[in-house]
């Protein structure tokens, strides 16, 4: 059976400083989901709790958790659950931006480890350059350190966009390709026996059929190991809401994605609901 989509897990309102856009409320962000038919919808707003040891490296202007919280409640009916999320930075000290009791506290947790773009927060420009090679690898370093974390509810984590352009915006591509078969095996073994999902939101029609591919590559092997998917567009302005689906139908096709590769947390959430 053929992957379905039913939700929408990555989802930012005005909170997130990268928003800044009043039209972009949780009504706005619940509509969409009505629209396009979702079961379950994700409010996962940039935020770096103010509980947790920066070691001098904090993030998000100090949008803290009670910050992300104001926009509670949010609304709910009972075709289509909206859980309160947040996502979460590792800092350039591999410092995961959420204390033990704030991961208790949401329903849901999108790790990104690969804004690499927040120079100082999340990344020491005297000591990684911005070439593919440096980006690479800092990368692949990031990726198994918040992988070997043995304190997080990884069951309800998702692993944001593997191949956003925030990795290396001067050549991503290039970058991309630099991860062999195996080292991505390795990443993906792992985030398979952490259970975590794994996100899905690259653009198919930005790119040309090489780039395609190389953007490809990385997800066709996080499958190939037995890794879970969920989509999650990453809207900041309402416009991007009336394009999203086709795209993520795109790569349900571009992936021949089943409705077996779809991430357990999901059909759990949607199950609870309906109770
Ligand atoms: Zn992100
Ligand atoms: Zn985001």
């Amino acid at each position: 059976m053929r992957y379905v989509l039913d939700h929408d897990l990555h989802n930012h309102s005005f909170i997130s400083p990268c928003s800044r856009d009043d039209r972009q409320t949780k009504q706005a962000i619940f509509a969409y989901a009505l629209t396009n038919g979702y079961r379950l919808v994700a409010l996962t707003d940039h935020g770096w709790d103010t509980k947790v040891d920066d070691k001098g490296a904090p993030g998000w202007g100090g949008n803290d958790m009670e910050r992300l919280r104001s926009n509670l409640p949010l609304p709910q009916a009972k075709r289509c659950r909206f859980l309160m999320g947040c996502e979460i930075d590792m800092n350039r000290h591999g410092v995961f931006g959420l204390s033990a009791e704030e991961r208790e506290r949401f329903d849901f947790i999108i790790a990104s480890v690969s804004h690499l773009n927040l120079t100082h927060f999340t990344i020491d420009p005297a000591q990684v350059g911005s070439d593919a090679a440096s980006r690479k690898a800092y990368y692949e370093k990031r990726l198994h350190t918040l992988l070997d974390m043995d304190d997080l509810p990884f069951y309800k984590m998702g692993l944001a966009h593997f191949t956003t352009g925030n990795i290396c915006n001067a050549e991503l591509h290039r970058c991309i390709s630099l991860f062999s078969d195996a080292e991505l095996a390795a990443v993906f073994e792992k985030v398979k026996a952490r259970g975590m999902g794994v996100e899905l939101n690259f653009v198919p029609r930005a790119a040309n059929a090489e780039d395609l591919d190389i953007i490809l590559r990385p997800h066709r092997i996080a499958k190939q190991v037995g890794c879970k998917f969920y989509f999650g567009g990453d809207a900041h302005h309402p416009e991007r809401f009336g394009e999203r689906r086709a795209e993520f139908e795109t790569i349900v096709d571009l992936l021949d994605l089943k409705e077996s590769d779809k991430w357990e947390f999901i059909p759990r959430m949607i199950a609870e609901n309906a109770q």
